[in-house]
């Protein structure tokens, strides 16, 4: 990781564990939860620091730290997700390990691009229907294991992706309300050449993450160990909000290489080098809603009551049901899944 810091690059220094030690070692969430902002307020830190947490709420967790539960993130910050464990992903992309998942289930049973507009249950029994490439379906059994994303469980109105229950998921509203999903932007960013690896004497060229605190982008990632033409930017959170919102993908294209740029000087234009990018706005996306979940303010149990069942026969998954501190991650969602499978077989026929 480097940072850019007084217009140098430099690796980060131990601003997280001072943060950190801050955080755990305040009595302020003993008796009530607040928010995020609230908090570091509160807490010996300087300026600088507060600043340093809150980008980070934002940029990891997606969150707004105005509405972020301190508590929360603190009980996540505090535990494994953000220790010193080497950055990994599937070398070929996630579609392999949904291959793989895809592989142990029989074909016919399989059915994809199949948009469901409303699920009626009782004990016992539910029906779900939808479209299936433009034609109506239905489907019907005993149990269902919900996974829809927070934000498309959050829509009330009948739009594109929402999803009608009868009886409504009263259990759920509470829980509903005190989860949000965040915004996220990130675009795939193709170059001509690791032109990054060559510059200033190879000094970036075993870099994983460059962090340029002020810019508009202010988070990007190579592809190290592997050495590839590719650089991710990343924002959360409200700066995220604020570059997506009325902005076409080459604009937010324009405002990444524009954040890059100062690394670089005069002697190379990072925008001539872009050969080809991939944007997805997962926002405006009406089955997704954003990007993944945070707990706001009060949410203590707000997972929990997620997860659980209703009536043994709706079951929930997905990450923003994750309790374990994997919320938000790919890990988090297919534990959920897991759990949830586990609870459906465990379960008596209803
Ligand atoms: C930009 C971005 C970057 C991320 N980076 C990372 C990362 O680096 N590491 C990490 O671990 N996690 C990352 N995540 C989070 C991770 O992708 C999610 O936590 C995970 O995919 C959630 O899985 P899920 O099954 O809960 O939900 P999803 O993967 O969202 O699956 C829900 C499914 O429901 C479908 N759906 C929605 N509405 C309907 C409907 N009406 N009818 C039928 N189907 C519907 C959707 O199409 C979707 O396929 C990132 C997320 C985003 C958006």
């Amino acid at each position: 990781h480097l940072s850019l810091q007084q217009g140098e690059l430099r690796p980060r220094d131990g601003f997280f564990v001072r943060i950190l030690q801050a955080m755990q070692c305040s009595e302020l969430l003993a008796r009530e939860d607040m928010s995020f902002d609230d908090f570091l307020d509160r807490l010996p830190l300087s300026a600088e620091e507060r600043q340093s947490a809150r980008r980070m709420a934002e940029g990891f967790d997606a969150a707004d730290t105005a509405r972020a539960s301190a508590r929360a993130l603190r009980t996540e910050w505090t535990g494994d997700i953000l220790g010193d464990t080497p950055q990994s992903r599937p070398r070929d992309g996630y579609e392999r390990l949904l291959a793989a998942l895809a592989a142990g289930l029989p074909r016919e049973r399989l059915q994809l691009q199949s948009p469901v507009q409303s699920v009626r249950w009782s004990k016992g029994s539910v029906q779900v229907a939808g479209e299936c490439l433009g034609a109506p379906f239905e489907a019907h059994g005993a149990r269902a294991i919900v996974t829809l994303p927070l934000g498309v469980l959050q829509q009330t109105s009948p739009t594109l992706g929402a999803v009608r229950f009868t009886p409504e998921l009263e259990a759920k509203h509470a829980a509903l309300q005190r989860l949000a999903s965040g915004p996220v932007v990130k675009v795939l960013l193709r170059f001509a050449s690791c032109f990054w690896e060559d510059v200033h004497a190879g000094r970036y060229r075993e870099v994983s993450f460059l962090h340029l605190p002020d810019a508009e982008v202010p988070t990007f990632w190579t592809q190290a160990p592997a050495h590839v033409p590719l650089l991710v930017a990343w924002a959360g959170g409200a700066r995220a909000r604020d570059l997506a919102s009325n902005a076409t993908p080459a604009d937010i294209v324009r405002a990444a290489t524009a954040s890059l740029q100062p690394l670089f000087g005069k002697g190379l234009e990072v925008a001539r080098q872009l050969e080809g990018y991939h944007y997805h706005d997962w926002q405006q996306d009406p089955y997704a809603c954003g990007a993944y979940s945070y707990v706001t303010v009060g949410g203590d149990d707000a997972r929990e009551t997620l997860a659980r069942p209703l009536d043994a026969t709706l079951h929930f998954a997905g990450e923003a049901t994750d309790t374990a501190g994997e919320a938000g991650t790919v890990e988090g969602a297919l534990r959920s899944g897991i759990r949830a499978a586990r609870e459906v077989l465990a379960a008596a026929p209803v």
